[in-house]
């Protein structure tokens, strides 16, 4: 299933069985990941009501989505930033091993190779860090999401009333009588 054009990533009605609103990361994949359970009878029901929210929330929730998304973007793009040089510090580790398992005395000029994995080292822990700090702005953000949710949950609940009709919520669970 493809969905172009459709809200990808952002806060969505109902992106988990137990949860009321929250972040989805990517739309297509969560449709995916519900599609991969066998009960097709309940994921009828879960594609129904996975549901981008519009620009009916509050205008504090509307900015703290902003920034959920711009966060979540910028720690994935660090993660893959670091896949990439990791991948590329173990290929030059390996070749810096052979070397050094080949070292036979005061001739051998290990230099580059001692050097090129320094280098791939030292990147690969910039990464690490670029990381690392990128998750902390994210987990910020997160807090402040979770925050403003608790705050606004009155409205929330009314707003859901409007946008997801017929919809078989009872505070806990989209399937209240399994529960
Ligand atoms: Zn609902």
């Amino acid at each position: 299933m493809v969905l172009t054009g459709e809200k990808q990533i952002g806060l969505f009605w109902h992106p988990y069985d137990e949860i009321l609103v929250g972040f989805c990361h990517s739309y297509q994949l969560r449709i995916g990941d519900i599609l991969g359970n066998p009960k097709m009878e309940e994921n009828e029901l879960r594609l129904r009501l996975l549901r981008p929210i519009g620009d009916s929330l509050p205008k504090e929730m509307v900015d703290i989505e902003s920034m959920l998304v711009k966060t979540w973007q910028d720690m994935d793009k660090k993660w893959q930033d670091f896949i990439e040089v990791f991948k590329k510090y173990c290929k030059v580790n390996r070749d810096y091993q052979v070397v050094l398992v080949n070292f036979e005395g005061d001739n051998y000029d290990d230099e580059l190779a001692r050097n090129n994995y320094l280098e791939a080292k030292e990147i690969q822990a910039q990464a690490a860090q670029a990381y690392i700090e990128a998750r902390k702005e994210y987990d910020k953000v997160f807090g402040n999401y979770m925050a403003l949710s608790s705050k606004y949950k009155k409205v929330i609940d009314d707003i859901h009333n409007k946008e997801c009709p017929n919809c078989p919520w009872n505070g806990n669970t989209i399937f209240p009588e399994a529960s």
